[in-house]
């Protein structure tokens, strides 16, 4: 066991091993200066799309756009509520408010870290009243309707869609995943007995491609999937300024396109993703075995029976955790807390009026989790190392065979 640095996330190797693959598209865009749509941009969606099990895919810039075109698409309108987990990335409550909604929170559930759907029938029949007349969920202290549920499919593992679906359908509700962190995640529905992929349950999907997800482009890149025809167009127009035909505007959008080089590159590793979310479960599975019998000092994440992750990240719980992390980047291992502060209680959020407490559970989890070193082709060894390290700190002097 020697002691080389062992990165958080290890994005040059994949890249090195594409290289001659990524030059290709380089060079093949260069020779046809086709940069914007194109060939490549509806190959990678067809790609996509394929792999998601969902009708429709758009190439999006960003997984921010992604979000913010899809609350649009699905009627989410200024003055609206629209509920989320106050323990995901700052882009999700952006989105919301970008459309012109107010974020609202429920909590989330301890051991999955994704929205509790008991929290989310509590906040629709305590908090709110149904308007069977108008079929609108009313926000008691507002006034104002809540009209969309983004549940986020957080570290590669899907939100508990089953029970979220049914209220959505009972109250009238839009459902938009924020499947950012979970390309290739899957769900184990009761409804139908079957598995579904992330980004094809609800009635409209995020993705982003920021170079660190599962899939990630070379810069920047998002895609919103759906079933829904209708919605797949009107996010079509809005990445593009509304144009239905050049310098014809149906509507006023944004320019939110998915560039062709990103989508040629994006083709070239999807090919790789099953097999690149396969290793990450492997190390995961490793991981839960190295730190087998020291659950006292060492939460690891948990994956129920409906559901199967990506990893994109492994995330585990201590009680002292800047002391480890410490400890850690002190022996050359790279950690990540995803996230440190639950957003109802970061700055930008002030104005919102939330509280210490009004959402303790996702309050706890920011206050312990850690992100261990995951990416796919982590070694045992590196692996071994990384828990022996963990266990250490906590002052047990075994180490990890
Ligand atoms: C990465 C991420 C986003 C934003 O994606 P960008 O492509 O960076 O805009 C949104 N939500 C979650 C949960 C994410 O992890």
């Amino acid at each position: 066991m020697t002691n080389e640095h062992i990165p958080f996330l290890d994005l040059v190797t994949v890249h090195r091993e594409l290289q001659d693959e990524l030059v290709e598209v380089l060079t093949t865009t260069l020779k046809n200066a086709g940069f914007i749509g194109g060939p490549m941009v509806q190959g990678f969606e067809k790609d996509f799309e394929r792999f998601c099990e969902a009708r429709f895919c758009v190439g999006l810039a960003s997984g921010t756009d992604a979000l913010r075109f899809a609350l649009i698409a699905i009627g989410v309108k200024s003055g609206d509520i629209v509920v989320t987990v106050p323990n995901t990335f700052i882009a999700t409550t952006e989105a919301i408010s970008q459309a012109g909604a107010r974020p609202d929170f429920v909590d989330i559930d301890p051991r999955t870290y994704t929205m509790d759907p008991g929290k989310l029938r509590e906040y629709i029949e305590h908090t709110c009243k149904w308007n069977a007349k108008t079929r609108q969920v009313i926000h008691n202290a507002t006034g104002k309707p809540v009209t969309a549920v983004v549940p986020v499919h957080l570290y590669g593992q899907m939100a508990d869609m089953d029970p979220i679906l049914d209220l959505a359908t009972q109250y009238n509700l839009k459902v938009v995943e924020d499947a950012c962190q979970a390309q290739g995640a899957e769900y184990f529905s009761q409804k139908d007995n079957r598995w579904h992929r992330a980004g094809s349950m609800g009635h409209a999907a995020a993705f982003s491609f920021y170079p660190g997800k599962n899939l990630g482009a070379c810069g920047e890149a998002g895609a919103m999937t759906t079933n829904d025809e209708q919605l797949a167009q009107t996010c079509r127009l809005l990445r593009d300024h509304g144009q239905s035909k050049k310098y014809f505007h149906d509507i006023e959008g944004y320019n939110g396109r998915l560039d062709a080089i990103q989508a040629g590159f994006l083709r070239v590793k999807l090919r790789h993703l099953e097999k690149w979310n396969e290793q990450r479960r492997e190390a995961a599975e490793r991981y839960d075995k190295l730190f087998a019998g020291a659950e006292r000092l060492v939460t690891t994440p948990h994956q129920p029976s409906w559901a199967r992750s990506v990893y994109h990240l492994y995330v585990v719980q201590v009680e002292d955790r800047a002391r480890l992390q410490q400890k850690l980047s002190d022996v050359g291992i790279g950690t990540g807390i995803h996230y440190p502060v639950a957003l109802h209680l970061t700055k930008a959020y002030e104005g919102l009026g939330f509280k210490t407490g009004d959402f303790s559970v996702a309050e706890k989890a920011a206050a312990h989790i850690l992100s261990l070193p995951m990416f796919p082709g982590l070694t045992v060894d590196q692996q071994r190392r990384v828990v022996t390290e963990v266990l250490k700190s906590h002052s047990i002097t075994t180490t990890v065979s």
